[in-house]
């Protein structure tokens, strides 16, 4: 080769690598900070799936690591070239992820093959296997407040378009009844007001579900919503009363009517194009439903002897201030039980002990994590690890850990937050069917 030709070479080569070094280096960074979220991870548990949670074909990315820079919980990392899920018990489920993958590698899946999670069949319109019956929100998996917003929107949005591709059939009825005013069921009827549908909205309790039923003053951590027919809501951390301040102010100034007090007893589908909604007033009739009933109607139990007796185990804390001098056990291992611990060990004189199964606090918030770490370093708060409770007695609880081992604890009042059972009954009633799901995609 001449001399003019090796120096094109050299250069051609020269600026090949040139173009190639920010990639490289920003893949070099990337793995690097994939290595200490990796050992963050194990140290908190993260990288057990709760529930919904991504999983990456192996085979199939090509590690362009969109994934990894779209996803703000920062669940997903970069390693040999190829994303894995790091923290996949941060995913809050969005799906930006699954939706920037250019190849189609990334799937978002519920529970793991070890853990078992039980949900209604929904498509991605969120509609049952019974054409024209709806879940969103907690119900249909996808707990916090801004996913449970974003799904009520979505599925309204998606109705009011199948609508206009079919028209027909509409006469009398109503075009929909949302059952449920938390978070889900308030953006589905926002968007329907919105979208000038004949709608009402049946709310057993009063408008903002189990956001009501927070402890005094919690801070809700959320992220910015769009509000239907009223704008963004911008804020990341509000308190309880005020979120709930805010929603019965918007609901006044668009004209929301929700209607309160009304239990929903049985759903069914009279023929193709009609529901009957039976609640204690009488039977409502619609052409849709959109189920938003959330999970907490019933609180999952522990099922140990002496709890049905006792006076003193509660499934919800919202006064903690009510609680001082007291020897308090919580049980459970998310964001409720860590919160309502917390909360209570604040309170003078509470001599507070936190009991989970688990051998880490996997699921909690990073926020709920720090507080945590604090409380365990002053003092206030003892943790039993690896603990469930085996009976209750009037002060005390009975603890035992996978070895055997046991001890009594003093409890004059016991929390129990271990979430609530899926309405198995009520939705199989309505004719949805159940699965349960063991992350495979
Ligand atoms: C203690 C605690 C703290 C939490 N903290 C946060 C947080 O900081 N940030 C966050 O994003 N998420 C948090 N969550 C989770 C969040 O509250 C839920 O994911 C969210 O409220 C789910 O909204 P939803 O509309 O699906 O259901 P829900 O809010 O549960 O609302 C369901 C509604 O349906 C009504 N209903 C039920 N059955 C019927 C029936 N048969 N007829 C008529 N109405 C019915 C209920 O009365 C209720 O109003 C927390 C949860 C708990 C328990």
């Amino acid at each position: 080769m001449d001399p003019d030709s090796l120096i094109i070479v050299a250069l051609g080569v020269g600026l090949t690598v040139l173009a190639m070094l920010p990639t490289f280096l920003k893949r070099e960074a990337q793995e690097r900070r994939t290595r200490i979220a990796h050992a963050e991870s194990l140290r908190y548990g993260l990288h057990e799936p709760v529930s919904l949670h991504p999983i990456v074909d192996p085979g199939g990315c090509i590690g362009t690591s969109n994934c990894v820079s779209v996803c703000p919980e920062e669940v997903l990392g970069l390693r040999a070239g190829q994303a894995i899920a790091v923290s996949p018990a941060r995913c809050i489920g969005h799906g930006l992820c699954e939706r920037i993958c250019p190849v189609d590698a990334i799937q978002l899946v519920f529970g793991t093959e070890k853990r078992g999670v039980d949900l209604p069949r929904i498509q991605e319109n969120f509609e049952t296997n019974v054409p024209g019956l709806y879940v969103i929100g907690e119900l249909g998996g996808m707990g916090l407040v801004a996913n449970a917003f974003e799904q009520g929107r979505q599925c309204v949005e998606g109705i009011v378009r199948e609508m206009a591709r079919d028209p027909g059939g509409q006469g009398d009825l109503d075009d929909l009844i949302v059952v449920g005013c938390g978070p889900a069921g308030l953006s589905a009827s926002l968007t329907a007001l919105e979208k000038g549908l004949r709608f009402s909205t049946l709310e057993r309790e009063d408008l903002g579900g189990t956001v009501r039923h927070y402890p005094r003053k919690k801070l809700v951590m959320t992220r910015p919503v769009k509000v239907p027919g009223y704008g963004r809501l911008p804020m990341r951390e509000v308190r309880k009363e005020e979120l709930i301040g805010l929603w019965e102010d918007i609901a006044h100034k668009v004209g929301l009517r929700v209607d309160t007090g009304v239990t929903v007893t049985g759903i069914s589908r009279v023929d193709h194009l009609h529901f009957e909604v039976s609640t204690a007033e009488g039977v409502r009739r619609a052409r849709r439903v959109v189920l938003a009933i959330g999970r907490r109607g019933v609180p999952r139990k522990l099922g140990v002897p002496g709890e049905d007796e006792a006076v003193h185990v509660a499934y919800a804390l919202r006064e903690p201030e009510a609680y001082r001098d007291d020897r308090i056990l919580v049980v459970g291992g998310g964001d409720s039980a860590v919160e309502a611990a917390l909360a209570l060990a604040e309170q003078p004189g509470n001599d507070v002990r936190l009991s989970y199964r688990g051998d880490a606090f996997s699921r909690i918030k990073p926020a709920n994590q720090r507080r945590l770490e604090s409380a365990l370093s002053d003092g206030s708060l003892e943790v039993l690890l690896q603990t469930l409770p085996r009976r209750i007695l009037p002060d005390e609880v009975t603890l035992e850990w996978p070895d055997g081992r046991a001890r009594e604890v003093p409890a004059d009042q016991v929390f129990v937050f271990i979430g609530g059972e899926l309405p198995t009954a009520f939705l199989r009633s309505a004719g949805v069917e159940i699965e349960t799901h063991f992350g495979a995609p």
